[in-house]
C-alpha cells in the first residue's frame, strides 16, 4: 500500500513529488511514456523564474527530477491504464484505497492518495515535416516560445480562442502574424475575433490548410505550402516561426468514468481538490486557461499540501 502515488512527471507531477517527499509521504512517481512532459518539446525557457539564462526544457525537467530524486521519490518508468477510485461515500477515509493498474508491467498498485499530473498534448497537424521541425520553428505555446521570433514574420493555425490568443500576443512581438484557418468563420469567441481583425499586424489567411513546413533539410522554418480548401491553390507563405493551436488534449481517458470532467475533457477541481476525496488533479490535466510550467508548478505544490492534509485526516 502506497501512501501518495502521483501520475505524471512533467512541472506539476514532480513540484507535488517534492513537497511530498519533504513532507515524510515517501511518493512513487508513474512518469509516463513522455517523461518530463510538454517542456521537452521546447527548446529555450526563460519564463521560469530563477533562471538569469535561458535553459532547456529538458533540462530543466531533469534538474526537477534529480531534485526529487535527490528527496528520496521514487519513480516508475510506466503509465496508468487504468484507475479505479474509492468513491464510496459510506466507507471510513481510513478504508478508502485507490488503484492503479500499470499500462505496460500490469501490476496494480495500491495508495490512500492520489495526485493526477497527467497534463495535456498539444494537437499537432501530423506532417512528416512539422514533426521534423518541432522545436526549430514549430512550436505548440506561443507563450513559451513567442519571444524567439521578436520581429520575424510567424504563422498560427487555428481558429479557436487559443490561436487568436496566440496570434493577439505574438503580433507585440513578432513583425507579422498570419493565422491560417481551414474554414471561413472563427470557431473563438466574438470579442476575440473582433480584436483580431482590427489589429493590423494580423493577417488570416482563410480557407486554408497547411500542406508542408519548410524547411527540414535546413532544420529551420522558412515557410509554410498552404493550399485553399476551396480552389485547390497552392501558395507560399515565408515565415520564420510556426504556432499549433488547434486545441489540446487533456490526458484524462484513465479517468474518465470516475471523475467529473468538463466538457473538453479536463478534471473540473477546487483547488485541486477532485469530488473523490483523496484523489487531486494539478497541471495542465485541470487547467486549459494558464498552460504555463510556472503554473503547472504552483498546482502541483497545491495538491501536495492538500494530499497531506487529507492523509492526516485518516489516521494511519
Ligand atoms: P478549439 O477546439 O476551440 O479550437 C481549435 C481550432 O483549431 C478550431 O478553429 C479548429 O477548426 C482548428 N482545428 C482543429 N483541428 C485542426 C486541424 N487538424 N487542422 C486545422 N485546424 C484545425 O481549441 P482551443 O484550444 O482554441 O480552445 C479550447 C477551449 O479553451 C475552448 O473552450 C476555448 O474557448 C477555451 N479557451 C479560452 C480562452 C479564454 O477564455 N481566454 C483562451 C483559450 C482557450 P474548426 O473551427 O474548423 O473546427
Amino acid at each position: 500500500m502506497e501512501t501518495i502515488i502521483i501520475l505524471g512527471s512533467g512541472p506539476a507531477g514532480l513540484t507535488a513529488a517534492i513537497y511530498a517527499a519533504r513532507a515524510g509521504l515517501k511518493p512513487l512517481v508513474v512518469e509516463g511514456m513522455h517523461p518530463g512532459g510538454q517542456l521537452t518539446d521546447t527548446t529555450d525557457i526563460e519564463n521560469f523564474p530563477g533562471f538569469a539564462e535561458p535553459l532547456g526544457g529538458t533540462d530543466l525537467m531533469d534538474r526537477m527530477h534529480r531534485q526529487a530524486e535527490r528527496l528520496g521519490v521514487r519513480f516508475m518508468l510506466d503509465e496508468a491504464g487504468a484507475v479505479r477510485l474509492a468513491a464510496d461515500d459510506a466507507l471510513p477515509p481510513a478504508e478508502r484505497v485507490h488503484e492503479v493498474t500499470l499500462a505496460m508491467a500490469g501490476d496494480k498498485l495500491e495508495t490512500r492518495a492520489l495526485i493526477i499530473a497527467t497534463g495535456a498534448s498539444a494537437r499537432y497537424l501530423g506532417l512528416p515535416s512539422e514533426k521534423l521541425l518541432i522545436g526549430h520553428g514549430v512550436s505548440g505555446c506561443a507563450t513559451c516560445d513567442g519571444a524567439f521570433f521578436r520581429g520575424q514574420a510567424v504563422a498560427v493555425v487555428g481558429g479557436g480562442d487559443t490561436a487568436l490568443e496566440d496570434a493577439l500576443y505574438l503580433s507585440r512581438l513578432a513583425a507579422s502574424v498570419t493565422i491560417i484557418h481551414r474554414r471561413d468563420a472563427f470557431r473563438a469567441s466574438k470579442i476575440m475575433a473582433d480584436r483580431v481583425l482590427a489589429n493590423p499586424a494580423i493577417t488570416v489567411c482563410w480557407d486554408h490548410v497547411v500542406e508542408e513546413v519548410l524547411d527540414p533539410a535546413a532544420n529551420t522554418v522558412t515557410g509554410v505550402r498552404v493550399r485553399h480548401v476551396k480552389t485547390g491553390a497552392v501558395s507560399l507563405l515565408p515565415v520564420q516561426g510556426l504556432f499549433i493551436a488547434i486545441g489540446h488534449t487533456p490526458n484524462t481517458a484513465m479517468v474518465k468514468d470516475g471523475l467529473e470532467l468538463d466538457p473538453n475533457g479536463y478534471i473540473v477541481t477546487d483547488q485541486t481538490r477532485t469530488r473523490v476525496p483523496g484523489v487531486f488533479a494539478a497541471g495542465d490535466v485541470q487547467d486549459h486557461r494558464y498552460r504555463q510550467a510556472v503554473t503547472a508548478a504552483g498546482s502541483g505544490c497545491m495538491a501536495a499540501l492538500e494530499a497531506e492534509r487529507y492523509i492526516g485526516t485518516l489516521g494511519v
